[in-house]
C-alpha cells in the first residue's frame, strides 16, 4: 500500500498519466454494468414492511405512540447489544439528544472531526456550543486519537469545573467520533483519552449500525451513541434516528427528554423541564421493525459488494480501496476509494466519468471548518481530513447490488 505523505500535492505528467476509465472499468466489474443511474444508497423493501405499514394504518396507531415504536426499540436493542434503545425522529435529533443528556451546555466545546456530515456539527451548535476541529485517520477515515490527545495537550487544562481550553477558556464538555461510512473509529484509545480528561464521549454511529469494535457491536458499549434512519443509511425508517445508552438512568432521561418531558398521568399535561417533541411515529417504527429483520442479508450483500470493490482496485494504479481497520468489521455503508495525493487533482474527472457511465459516486462532505458557520471554531491541525476530502470517492453500495469481479 504506497501513500504519498500528507499535504503534498504532486502536479504535471504523473497525474495526466492516470486514467480515469480505469476506475470505471473496475467498478463495472465489480457492481455489474448499471441499468440506468446506479445510486450511492438506494433502500431495500424486500420483507415485511407493507404488512406493517397496513397494519399500522388499520389500527389507526399512525403517529407517536403505537406497539411498533415499542418493538422497534427492543429489537434495536438486540441487534446492538446496548442496555436501551430510544426511537426518535432522525439522526440529528439522537445527536442534539445525546450531546444535552452528555451535558454539553451553551459556551462549551465539543471536539469533533472536521470530516463529517454536517448533522454532527449541527447538533453541537444546537446546544450553543462550539466545535472544535481534530484530524480524522486515513485508516479509519474517523477522528484520529493521537491528533485528539496531541490536541487537548497543546490546548486544554485540567480544573475543578473539567477540561478547559487554555486559548478559548471554555468548558471542553464531549468529544463526538464518528464512524465514517461504517469503519470503526479507534474506539477504546479514544474513550482513554475521553476518561483521562474527564470528558464525556458521544459517538455519532449514523452511519454503523451493523459493525463491530473488538467483537462488540459498535455503540453496545456505549454511554451514549446516535443512530440514523434516513432513506439512505443501512436501514431505513424513510427518517428515523435512535438513542442508544449502557446506561439505564440515562435511557430513562433520554426517552424523557425526547418526548416533551411530559410526567405519566391519564389525563393531567405536568411536564418538568423543556423537552422535546421528537418521538419517532409509529408509521416509521413499522418500516423500521421489517427493515432490522432483513439486517443480516444487507450487512452479507454489502460485504460481499465490498469485497468484489477489493478485489478489483487490488490491481488498479493509483487507487486504493479503503478496507475495514483491524479488529473491526465495517457495514460498508459506503464504499470508499482513495485515489493517490499524485492524482488527486483528478478526482473530479473519476466523478465525471463514473457519473456519465451511470454510478452515482459522491466526493466526501465539505470540511467542516471550511462552511461559513464553523469557519471561526477552533481547530487542530487538518492535514489528514484535507488530504481524505481532496481524494476520496464514494461508489455505489446498496444492498441490492449483486457482487461480481470478473
Ligand atoms: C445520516 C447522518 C446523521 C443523521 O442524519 P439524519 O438525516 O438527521 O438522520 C448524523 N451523522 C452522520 C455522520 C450521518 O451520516
Amino acid at each position: 500500500m504506497s501513500e504519498a505523505p500528507v499535504g503534498t500535492a504532486v502536479t504535471g505528467s504523473d497525474a495526466r498519466a492516470f486514467d480515469p476509465k480505469a476506475v470505471v472499468d473496475a467498478v463495472r466489474r465489480a457492481a455489474g454494468t448499471p441499468n440506468g443511474v446506479l445510486g450511492l444508497h438506494e433502500p431495500v423493501f424486500a420483507g415485511n414492511e407493507v404488512a406493517y405499514l397496513e397494519e399500522c394504518i388499520k389500527s389507526t396507531f399512525v403517529s407517536s405512540v403505537g406497539p411498533f415504536v415499542d418493538r422497534f426499540e427492543r429489537m434495536l436493542e438486540e441487534v446492538t447489544g446496548a442496555r436501551r434503545a430510544v426511537a426518535v425522529v432522525n439522526g440529528t435529533a439522537a445527536l442534539h439528544a445525546c450531546f444535552r443528556l452528555a451535558g454539553v451546555e451553551p459556551g462549551d466545546e465539543v471536539m469533533s472531526p472536521a470530516l463529517t456530515f454536517i448533522a454532527t456539527t449541527n447538533a453541537i451548535a444546537y446546544c450553543g456550543a462550539v466545535p472544535h476541529f481534530v484530524d480524522s485517520s486515513l485508516v479509519t477515515l474517523g477522528m484520529d486519537a493521537h491528533a485528539l490527545a496531541t490536541r487537548l495537550e497543546a490546548i486544554a487544562e485540567r480544573t475543578s469545573r473539567g477540561a478547559i481550553n487554555r486559548e478559548t477558556g471554555r468548558r471542553i464538555a464531549a468529544i463526538s467520533p464518528m464512524h465514517t461510512f461504517g469503519h470503526p473509529v479507534e474506539l477504546d484509545e479514544i474513550a482513554a483519552i475521553a476518561r483521562e480528561w474527564g470528558i464525556a464521549l458521544v459517538e455519532d454511529a449514523a452511519e454503523s449500525l451493523g459493525s463491530t469494535y473488538k467483537g462488540h457491536a459498535v455503540g453496545s458499549q456505549a454511554r451514549l451513541a446516535a443512530l440514523s434512519f434516513n432513506g439512505n443509511k443501512i436501514v431505513t425508517t424513510g427518517g428515523g434516528g435512535a438513542i442508544l445508552t449502557n446506561d439505564e438512568e440515562l435511557g430513562r432521561r433520554a426517552k424523557h427528554l425526547t418526548t416533551t418531558a411530559k410526567l405519566p398521568h391519564k389525563w393531567a399535561f405536568v411536564h418538568d423541564e423543556i423537552g422535546f417533541n421528537y418521538r419517532l411515529p409509529n408509521l416509521n417504527a413499522a418500516l423500521g421493525c421489517a427493515q432490522l429483520e432483513q439486517l443480516d442479508g444487507f450487512l452479507a450483500s454489502k460485504r460481499r459488494l465490498a469485497a468484489a470493490y477489493e478485489r478489483v482496485f487490488a490491481n488498479v494504479p493509483g487507487v486504493r480501496f479503503s478496507r475495514e481497520p483491524a479488529g473491526t468489521t465495517s457495514n460498508y455503508w459506503l464504499n470508499a476509494i482513495l485515489l493517490d495525493e499524485a492524482y488527486a487533482q483528478r478526482r473530479d474527472d473519476v466523478l465525471t466519468a463514473l457519473n456519465e457511465a451511470g454510478f452515482g459516486a459522491r466526493p466526501a462532505w465539505t470540511l467542516m471548518h471550511r462552511l461559513p458557520m464553523f469557519a471561526q471554531s477552533p481547530r487542530g491541525d487538518l492535514a489528514t481530513a484535507e488530504s481524505i476530502e481532496r481524494r476520496l470517492i464514494n461508489l455505489p453500495s446498496s444492498a441490492s447490488i449483486r457482487a461480481r469481479d470478473e
